[in-house]
């Protein structure tokens, strides 16, 4: 595990997905619930990607979830863990593994999300082992 930190990108927010980042950076975890068909989604969309219903509702996700799949990326400076979390909630989102030894990270390890400081944006939630 590297001391030094990675810089991370600051996101682009669009107004769409703005309502997730206001979040973030309060240091809550939100997902998209459709009042239609009652499906969860993520990445937050204005229309449900199951039935096109544009009554989707923001709704707090735990921060709770498992290691879908992970891969490290070495060849940079900083090395990281980009992977796909399931939350309890079922959806799955692309995030970063962070504050834990790279070379320990397991698909199906339980993690929680923190919210990570950006290069002058919102916080973005990424996970640590659990
Ligand atoms: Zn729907």
């Amino acid at each position: 595990m590297s001391a030094q930190q990675r810089t991370i990108p600051a996101p682009q927010p669009t107004p769409e997905i703005q309502p997730f980042f206001d979040a973030a950076a309060q240091g809550r975890l939100l997902i998209k619930k459709c009042a239609a068909c009652g499906e969860l989604h993520h990445y937050p969309r204005a229309l449900c990607p199951f039935c096109f219903s544009d009554r989707t509702e923001w709704m707090p996700a735990s921060g709770r979830g498992t290691i879908y799949s992970y891969s490290v990326m070495r060849r940079v400076p900083v090395p990281f863990a980009i992977a796909y979390v399931t939350l309890e909630e079922g959806v799955t989102m692309m995030t970063n593994i962070v504050d834990c030894d790279l070379d320990a990270i397991r698909i199906g390890q339980p993690v929680k999300v923190v919210f990570k400081p950006t290069d002058g944006g919102p916080p973005v939630p990424m996970f640590t082992p659990a």
